[in-house]
């Protein structure tokens, strides 16, 4: 009876800490670039806004260095499971099983009496554990007419994957238990390559020439040997399905008859007049960065029905919104697309955070916050325990305004898949300002010092440079101190 009474308090309990505990919705991409999200400025704001994503901006906060662990797909989903840098999850590359039986961020939710959910992509190669709901794409996925593993079981959709992994995401939010609060990863393939824009938008940017970034030829002068063995050129290494003269999805016969009626008759132009060198390079970032914008075009537009349907459901007010991506991504600065490097435009990724009555609208945070701390700021949100053995913090002060005075000054990265697109193992620190890095590889061993204050494109490494003696020990000092703190052991 004691017991009964015991168990009925605790439940009454949980119910009434349940009915507090706002919804979680994670909107996530893979690859999207900052500087192809209009609420970060940049040099595309204006050409290709997003103005969904930027009303989850407006409407809550904006964190301008939100800076990844490891720059690579599944390494990133596997950081965020589990708010432990790569060495402790097992996730080192993209080629790893992801080890599902291990603590993750999912099963610690429906622990704290959360329904959970993923809908989208997730590169994990091994079974979702932790979410009541799973519906996820296989491996990479494909631009039109995905196959989602549904709950164990290959389910084929016919039309454009944004939409789909949108469609699908309301359908579970519709059928949820509402009595419940919820955990929803909406995880996005988009806009990962190769870049097949949807139909309604192959005319989109089509008669305008996109801006290149300055660096869109860059000879690698100034830096050590790494950047220049490069395999990621936008002049050298797209090929022929990341220029769509080959293209990756199966179509219907429908789809294809659009999608070839627009491309083909483009590229028989483009082959007639025989571009070489520079001119061959500039046409390559033109087809690259306007699909590419495309396919954001459409991941915008499907968190406008996400934002669309809290709005009309009564659920905005207690629903938190993350939006953010596994990495950023090149967009032909340093003439490269892919991510991976330490370097400023991959080692960043978007966040937007909006939650009503906590965040103030419009904020821009400039700390140093990462996507190791995602974990713990859902556990925080859930009003859940966060697990002493994850290795971030919860920036839930932070989207409260207030910064605590001990939040990390620096941050510590670590690529490990050595030789994926030409780039060698590194790890490194930054400081916001100075970035030091360390490629350790035996045929390279050497290192890069970069002042972002004078030298915001990392055109020039200083790591010679006399006037940074002190800086650069300062750092290595920090980086020795960082790789003990979080237990880094190769
Ligand atoms: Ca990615």
């Amino acid at each position: 009876m004691r017991i009964k009474i015991l168990l009925l308090t605790f439940l009454a309990l949980s119910i009434q800490a349940a009915g507090k505990q706002p919804n979680i919705l994670f909107l996530f991409t893979d690859d999207h670039a900052l500087n192809a999200l209009s609420a970060y400025g940049g040099p595309l704001a204006k050409i290709a806004p997003t103005p969904h994503l930027d009303r989850i901006a407006n409407e809550g906060m904006l964190f301008k260095h939100c800076l990844v662990s490891n720059s690579i797909c599944a390494p990133s989903r596997a950081v965020i499971l589990t708010g432990k840098y790569s060495h402790l999850n097992g996730q080192l590359t993209n080629r790893e099983v992801f080890d599902g039986s291990q603590q993750t961020v999912s099963k610690l939710l429906q622990k704290a009496g959360y329904q959970t959910a993923i809908v989208g992509k997730w590169h994990l190669k091994s079974t979702p554990t932790g979410f009541d709901h799973f519906e996820v794409l296989k491996g990479q996925g494909q631009y039109y007419n995905p196959m989602l593993i549904t709950n164990g079981k290959n389910v084929k959709h016919t039309g454009y994957t944004t939409d789909i992994i949108t469609d699908q995401s309301l359908k579970w939010l519709k059928q949820r238990d509402a009595k419940k609060p919820f955990f929803l990863m909406t995880q996005h393939k988009a806009p990962h390559g190769r870049w097949e824009p949807a139909l309604r938008h192959l005319n989109t940017f089509e008669k305008i020439k996109i801006p290149e970034p300055p660096t869109l030829f860059d000879y690698y002068s100034g830096r050590s040997a790494a950047s220049a063995n490069h395999k990621m050129g936008i002049a050298e290494d797209m090929g022929p399905s990341r220029l769509m003269f080959r293209y990756s999805s199966k179509f219907t016969s429908e789809q294809f008859k659009i999608f070839d009626g627009h491309f083909r008759p483009r590229n028989e132009a483009f082959e007639k007049l025989n571009l070489q060198g520079r001119d061959r390079t500039r046409w390559n970032y033109q087809r690259y960065i306007k699909n590419y914008l495309r396919c954001v075009k459409a991941v915008d537009e499907n968190v406008g029905r996400m934002l669309k349907y809290l709005d009309e459901n009564a659920l905005a007010k207690n629903t938190v919104i993350i939006y953010s991506s596994d990495q950023g991504f090149w967009l032909g600065e340093h003439g490269w697309f892919d991510k991976r490097w330490m370097y400023e435009e991959s080692l960043h990724t978007p966040l937007l955070i909006r939650w009503p009555g906590r965040v103030k609208p419009g904020s821009i945070n400039a700390n140093l916050v990462s996507n190791l701390d995602f974990a713990q700021t859902f556990l925080d949100i859930a009003g859940a325990v966060q697990p002493s053995d994850m290795q971030g913090r919860s920036i839930t002060p932070i989207l409260r305004g207030q910064t605590p005075k001990d939040w990390r000054k620096t941050h510590y990265y670590h690529y490990y898949e050595a030789g994926g697109h030409g780039v060698p193992i590194h790890y490194g620190v930054t400081d916001g300002r100075y970035k030091l890095i360390r490629f350790p590889d035996s045929k390279l061993d050497t290192w890069e010092f970069f002042d972002l204050k004078t030298d915001p494109q990392e055109l020039k490494s200083r790591y010679t440079d006399k006037d940074y003696i002190q800086k650069i020990n300062a750092l290595k000092e920090e980086l020795t101190r960082l790789r003990s703190q979080y237990k880094v052991v190769e």
